[in-house]
């Protein structure tokens, strides 16, 4: 059995070492909502500490009545028992419960005046605390008002009502009268009737506050009457009323039973010892002390202490396990799951019985706070999946072996596949209520999607351009030199027709549509607008070739060497190029004007770039250059006239034509030389 502690001393201190005492008397049994407070009110000397020890087989000092004037020492003193002195019951669950005794101790009569005080309190304290409290009284003193018991338990009553006037809980206290040296001459149903009768009075002249002016003393309290026989004089009698009475506070179905649930602060043991602090600590400071709030304050503390030290232990685990398992799906989802329900069962366990809305509104706390961790894992996850996912994207959508597909077909497909492959990840991890909203890592996704997407058809783009350029590079330079090299007056509409054909054919490898109409779909998912953007692009660079192939090749010496092959094609070949056998000089002379004729007739041709309409050749060049500009830069940095058409300014023709003139002149003697060596032969 243990020995009584003094919970609260002389001085009106809490004894805060009382947890260790608490720990001492439960061992390691789990308390939780399983014990019972109770505590004892009445005048000194009155036989309060007896009773007790009697009925709890606590160790209480009492005043020995041998040693009449032996001082107990004043203040709250606690003690533990789970050993109830009973007559006929045992335990029906088989299991003591934890009962907790509170033996208040005052000063002896003489001091009274000074000390009412702390009866005061400690009354109050007591009714705040407890689930019964015992009023101990002589007999003799019922019906006499004037007996102090019942002016202190006015007061009670009073401050009780300020207190749990608001109340709404239900909750209830038992007010146990033990009627002691109860002699029998009066019956106990009558001292009860006329202690209750006492009891309404007082209750009906209390001041109360306007919200329960109506309210009745049976809102607050129950009541109990037992009378015990005097303990000196019916020693046998006293054990026997006193077994009755420790009856009443053992469960058995179908008895009475003194422990009622609404009595009940339902706290856990370690909230209520908080609880007990801070009520003594409110009234002792003469504040408000607001009951019901003090269980919320209670509960809030201890839930968070609670949901603290889970989340603490649930964040170790995760760093030492989560690491492992961050590749894999399933693995994953099982673990955040296992973690996530061991923190929360942990937090129940303790949790659970404090006040229930406080109990759920920390454990939402809890699940959130998990959250936070859960969804920075599943980013860890979902960024390398997205990782993959995309590199199967570029590896799909740029595989070339799949010649039945376009760019567009193929990036569509893909896609679609891996946007779904991702939103079944995200489900699963929402399913299973991993993520706060799911919604913002999907538009993430979206959003890069959109952005690779991009990546990958600029490229292609840029590749169909500079294959397409590779493709008419050749073709153009060939044809345009072939034709220029051998002109005719429709030059310019031969190289036109050549330049529009050999592009044409080149687009047919790359894009769909017609060249009639102009308009191009390059299938890599563009716009009508983007894809003419691509098809004028691509024109650019043709004409660029096509602009720098005719300038490049028609320089004055070039122009001269055509101008002399065109002569001596008409001068020395007839008309089945045969080589001319000359008769006489006036024969040569004829031929010569002629073919002077001829070849000079394709010199404007060469010189200035029209259609046989005689329109001006102007090349297209992109909108995005200066149009203002005469010269536009190439890819390389050199610079390039835009005006396409002119080629040989007026200084150059004649230049061109007084070498060719010399030339000629040289090749119509060399004829004539041949006759005079024939005749003269
Ligand atoms: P407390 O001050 O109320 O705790 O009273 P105690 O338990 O210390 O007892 C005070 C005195 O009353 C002691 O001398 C006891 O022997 C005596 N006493 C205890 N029980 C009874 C009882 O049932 N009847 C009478 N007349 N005296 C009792
Ligand atoms: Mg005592």
């Amino acid at each position: 059995m243990d020995e009584a502690i003094q919970l609260i001393d002389e001085q009106k201190r809490f004894h805060s070492d009382y947890w260790d005492y608490f720990k001492k008397c439960t061992g390691d049994r789990t308390v939780g909502l399983g014990y019972h407070v109770i505590s004892v009110f009445g005048s000194q000397s009155s036989g309060k500490s007896t009773l007790l020890n009697t009925l709890f087989h606590t160790k209480f000092d009492t005043m020995d009545a041998q040693f009449k004037r032996q001082q107990t020492t004043k203040g709250i003193w606690l003690a533990h028992t789970r050993n109830v002195n009973t007559l006929t019951k045992k335990d029906a669950n088989g299991s003591n419960a934890d009962i907790f005794v509170l033996d208040v101790e005052g000063s002896d009569g003489a001091e009274r005046g000074e000390d009412q005080d702390f009866e005061r309190k400690a009354a109050l304290f007591a009714i705040s605390v407890s689930e019964v409290l015992i009023v101990n009284m002589w007999e003799q003193q019922i019906g006499l008002y004037q007996g102090n018991n019942m002016a202190l338990l006015k007061t009670v009553f009073e401050v009780n009502l300020s207190l749990f006037g608001k109340n709404t809980t239900g909750h209830k206290v038992l007010l146990l009268f033990v009627i002691r040296d109860h002699v029998g001459v009066t019956p106990l149903q009558s001292l009860s009737d006329s202690l209750r009768a006492e009891l309404e009075k007082i209750w009906a002249d209390l001041n109360k506050p306007a919200e329960c002016s109506n309210s009745s003393l049976y809102d607050f309290f129950d009541l109990e009457f037992t009378g015990l026989a005097h303990k000196l004089l019916q020693p046998k009698e006293f054990e026997e009323n006193v077994k009755q009475l420790g009856d009443c506070f053992v469960y058995q179905d179908n008895e009475p039973y003194y422990f009622k649930k609404e009595y009940h602060h339902n706290l856990p043991l370690e909230g209520w010892t908080m609880y007990s602090e801070n009520c003594w600590e409110q009234i002792e400071n003469n504040k408000d002390l607001d009951l019901p709030t003090q269980q919320i304050l209670v509960s809030t503390f201890k839930t968070e202490e609670i949901a603290n030290e889970a989340f603490n232990n649930f964040e170790q685990k995760y760093n030492d396990e989560v690491h492992l398992v961050i590749k894999d799906k399933t693995k994953l989802i099982e673990t955040l799951n296992s973690l996530k329900e061991s923190c929360l069962n942990e937090y129940d366990e303790q949790a659970c019985r404090y006040t229930k809305s406080v109990y759920l509104a920390k454990r939402e706390d809890l699940a959130e706070k998990m959250i936070v961790n859960f969804t920075q894992t599943v980013q860890i996850f979902l960024d390398e999946l997205s990782k993959q996912l995309f590199q199967r994207l570029t590896r799909e959508v740029t595989d070339k072996k799949n010649k039945d597909s376009s760019f567009s077909q193929r990036s569509k497909g893909v896609s679609v596949s891996i946007k779904d492959e991702f939103k079944d990840a995200l489900d699963d991890f929402g399913k299973n209520e991993l993520l706060a909203s799911s919604e913002e890592f999907m538009e993430q996704f979206d959003e890069l999607l959109a952005e690779e997407i991009k990546r990958l058809s600029d490229e292609e783009i840029k590749s169909i351009i500079t294959k397409a350029y590779k493709n008419v590079t050749l073709v153009i330079k060939e044809d345009t030199i072939r034709l220029l090299s051998d002109p005719e007056k429709d030059v310019w509409d031969c190289i036109l027709k050549k330049f529009e054909q050999t592009i044409k054919d080149a687009l047919k490898k790359y894009a769909a549509g017609s060249g009639d109409s102009l308009t191009y779909d390059f299938q890599v998912g563009l716009s009508e607008e983007e894809n003419n953007a691509v098809y004028r692009k691509i024109r650019h660079n043709s004409w660029h070739l096509l602009n720098v192939t005719v300038h490049d090749y028609l320089k004055e010496d070039t122009v001269v060497g055509i101008l002399r092959e065109r002569f001596e094609k008409k001068f020395r070949y007839d008309d089945n190029d045969s080589p001319k056998l000359w008769k006489n000089e006036e024969e040569i002379d004829q031929a010569f004007r002629l073919a002077r004729e001829y070849a000079t007739e394709v010199l404007n041709v060469l010189s200035l770039a029209t259609t046989s309409d005689n329109v001006e050749i102007v090349a297209e060049f992109d909108e995005e250059d200066d149009d203002e500009d005469e010269y536009y830069k190439d890819d390389v940095g050199i610079y390039h006239s835009r005006r396409f058409a002119h080629i040989l300014n007026e200084l150059q023709k004649e230049k061109i034509l007084q070498h060719f003139r010399r030339q000629i002149n040289i090749t119509v003697l060399d004829s004539k030389r041949s006759i005079i060596k024939t005749t003269t032969s």
